[in-house]
């Protein structure tokens, strides 16, 4: 027997709950109702669910946000629950990465999607002073300049 499983998102005029935002990725979040052997659960879940294709190699970040499809533990029987579920767990999760982190580490805090766009920026720009020395490789000018995108975009200090 295969089991019938649809999603579908319910617009906040009918859920009538106050979310917040996604704690992981800061993007909105959704109300999503689970329909299965007929019964209804509903959840609240992240809604980036698109690949940051710029990171290919990070096997959560390249999925999109891990909440997108959160865990069995936020599906619940009413949008009340479902809502209260989300909030105290995203209101947690905030609470121990302010505990985790130290104030530097808050000030450099980003969005994957500020981080997506600016890993972009950065290996294009060393895409194109690495073709400049590969061109002259005497050029003092781009060694100097490939030099300092490469320690950017490692975090090498100069
Ligand atoms: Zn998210």
């Amino acid at each position: 027997m295969t089991i019938d499983t649809a999603f579908k998102m319910i617009e906040s005029a009918l859920h009538g709950q106050a979310l917040t935002a996604c704690p992981l990725c800061g993007s909105r979040s959704e109300m999503w109702e689970r329909a299965e052997d007929g019964t209804a659960a509903k959840a609240v879940c992240c809604s980036h669910g698109d690949p940051l294709v710029c990171m290919p190699d990070d096997g959560i970040v390249s999925g999109g946000c891990p909440l997108y499809m959160p865990p069995e533990g936020f599906y619940r029987a009413t949008y009340r629950e479902a809502a209260k579920t989300w909030n105290a767990a995203a209101a947690e999760f905030v609470q121990m990465r302010a505990e985790a982190a130290t104030p530097e580490q808050l000030q450099t805090e980003q969005s994957y999607a500020d981080l997506c766009s600016e890993l972009r920026q950065e290996r294009e720009m060393l895409a194109s002073v690495l073709q400049a020395v590969l061109k002259d490789p005497s050029n003092q000018e781009a060694i100097s300049l490939a030099k300092t995108a490469l320690g950017q975009a490692t975090g090498v200090e100069q």
